[in-house]
């Protein structure tokens, strides 16, 4: 394989081709220092540059000021789960989550294996088809948090919306759509995400954290799974994923460049949309896994008339340099991840290859 393919994998993902070359270009020599940035050391002064660089152009890209910091930690979004009820779940209070997919459920089972949770609202029912309506959400009654998940990587839903909840601490697990489209950050008292389906390179996961709840964490827990330890130290406590914080800066930089969050909202909508409407003018070769008005503009999770016609769809695809279409086991059939990085050209030749193979197999 000689140039590039388009690469719908979920995530590790694709990135930008412009900053794919930034770094490459970058790569032996960083502005002069003699060294790459993957060689310098975290106390030198052209980390902390980009260090805190990364940070501010995050918070003015989400449109946050100073009563917010963004943390780099480790240990994936994964580590978050456990994390978050670490530093708030009080023992007489109750952490309550919504269920919309896979990765809610493993939020909430971590967090029950340290305090009380409670189920606000679940859509397991139908397999996870659909976000909840505001109504069919009901709180605990000494709640430490609300914790949602905005886009479902796995079966392909995304909250369009997002509830009222008052004083009380709204959580997001933001992994596969932070940065996708403009919205109110500062509803929310913490939003997490791993950096490798939208932000970067795997390694590094980005924490948006309120100071009231940083001052608010717990402090009877390793020093390591203290947000206040990481937000004093200014992410450099202990030596940070450093390259992939690097990456992750030239990724905002590529983002504010394309003209921010409402000029990247509008360019996926566009894009999903090329994808859906080749499932829904298809006379129902191809279905959803989604309700309409639930689906994700950043996993699209489809499926074809059998299993048969699933795998010849995947490997002729791939034949065709239009890779990670396989979907997760627990929905099947395809799924094609088009975060920020996906260029419409990748969209447009998934959607021609949809109406092409359902022409001679339909
Ligand atoms: C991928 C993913 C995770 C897991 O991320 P890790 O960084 O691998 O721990 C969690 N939540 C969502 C929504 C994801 O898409």
């Amino acid at each position: 394989m000689t140039e590039r393919i388009f690469n719908f994998s979920a995530g590790p993902a694709t990135l930008p081709l412009a900053v794919l070359e930034e770094a490459q270009q970058e790569f032996l020599n960083y502005k002069g220092s003699g060294m790459s940035v993957i060689e310098m050391s975290h106390r030198s002064k052209e980390y902390e540059a980009i260090n805190a660089g990364t940070e501010s152009l995050i918070k003015e890209l989400l449109g946050l000021d100073d009563d917010y910091r963004v943390l780099f930690l480790q240990g994936g979004a994964s580590t978050q789960f456990a994390m978050i009820p670490m530093n708030f779940l009080g023992q007489d209070q109750k952490a309550d989550y919504i269920l919309t997919g896979s990765w809610a459920e493993k939020a909430q089972k971590e967090a029950a294996k340290l305090g009380q949770t409670h189920i606000a609202a679940t859509t397991k029912e139908g397999n996870y088809v659909r976000i909840p309506q505001p109504e069919e959400i009901h709180r605990s009654e000494n709640s430490a948090y609300i914790h949602i998940t905005s886009n479902n990587t796995i079966f392909g839903t995304q909250w369009h919306s997002f509830p009222e909840f008052g004083n009380i601490p709204l959580i997001a697990d933001m992994s596969s759509d932070i940065l996708s489209k403009p919205f109110d950050a500062s509803k929310f008292a913490l939003i997490y995400a791993g950096a490798q389906k939208n932000l970067g390179p795997s390694g590094v996961t980005v924490v948006i954290i309120r100071q009231d709840m940083i001052e608010q964490g717990n402090k009877n827990i390793p020093t390591m799974l203290r947000y206040e330890t990481h937000s004093k130290n200014n992410s450099l406590y202990n030596t940070p994923p450093s390259f992939s914080v690097y990456m992750v800066g030239l990724v905002a930089k590529w983002i504010k460049n394309q003209g921010g969050l409402a000029a990247i909202a509008k360019h996926n909508e566009e894009k999903a949309a090329l994808i859906y409407d080749a499932i829904d003018n298809s006379g129902g070769f191809y279905t959803g896994h989604a309700e309409k008005d639930s689906r994700s503009l950043m996993n699209i999770t489809f499926r074809l008339p059998n299993e048969e016609l699933e795998k010849e769809f995947n490997s002729e695809a791939t034949r065709r340099g239009l890779n990670g279409l396989k979907g997760h086991r627990s929905v099947g059939g395809m799924r094609a991840s088009i975060y920020n990085a996906m260029p419409r050209e990748g969209c447009q030749a998934l959607a021609d290859f949809m109406r092409e193979f359902q022409n001679q197999k339909g």
